[in-house]
């Protein structure tokens, strides 16, 4: 069975990051780069990592369309599979993103799993999910720590792909996710600070397969 895990690499070293891409690669579904390995690194990363396994873009992109525009064509332009957006910024600027991602799948933020997001974002939930359907997101993302959220999205959204972060450091049960409703769990630190994080994917893949 193909692995519904999606490992956030949020490392402020290169030679660490790349190295823990290229042992669980094989094992994930794929690798998410957030803006600390952009920092340190630039673009260029994408590609490296590329290498090892799929790339989503947690570019969390939040402007107006043309900007959008110009940062999902050099996510795109590096080879990233995937890249995520905000939707709270309007259907204008989200459909920017989804009209300048060739293949590439966007997936757009509906919810949070952090507590300021319960100021904003998640009384918006529904207005997001029915918005970025409309505009055509190719999925969605939600809190992995809780489970009823995921269960309502997934009522709202057939067809789409939710990928949940909010699992370990930040609380969250992979298993718990699946069973709700995810198609894919985001897992970061709780990977790559374990001593051994291929032993943690293994762990990880093994709780997932064993709830679908
Ligand atoms: O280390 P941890 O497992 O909490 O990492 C979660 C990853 O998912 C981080 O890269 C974080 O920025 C991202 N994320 C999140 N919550 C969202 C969207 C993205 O935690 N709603």
């Amino acid at each position: 069975m193909e692995s519904k895990l999606v490992v956030a690499l949020d490392l402020m070293k290169e030679r660490d990051l790349l190295e823990i891409a290229d042992k669980i690669g094989s094992k994930v579904f794929a690798i998410k780069l957030n803006w600390p390995a952009i920092m340190l690194s630039g673009s260029r990363i994408i590609r490296d990592v590329s290498c090892y396994s799929r790339v989503i873009c947690d570019f969390k992109v939040a402007d107006i369309p043309n900007t959008n525009s110009l940062i999902t064509e050099k996510a795109l332009e590096m080879g990233a599979w995937g890249i995520i957006s905000h939707s709270f910024t309007g259907h204008d600027s989200l459909r920017a993103v989804i009209e300048s991602a060739g293949d590439m799948k966007v997936f757009s933020v509906v919810s949070m799993s952090h507590p300021g997001s319960a100021e904003f974002i998640n009384p918006n939930t529904d207005r997001l999910v029915e918005m970025s359907i409309r505009a055509g997101a190719a999925g969605f993302i939600a809190p992995g720590n809780n489970p009823a959220e995921i269960a309502r999205i997934r009522k709202m959204s057939p067809g789409r792909i939710i990928m949940t972060p909010g699992v370990g450091a930040q609380g969250g049960k992979a298993g718990d996710a699946i069973r709700a409703g995810a198609d894919l769990v985001i897992v970061g630190r709780s990977v790559y600070t374990s001593s051994d994080p291929v032993e943690q994917v293994d762990n990880l893949n093994m709780e997932i397969d064993s709830s679908v």
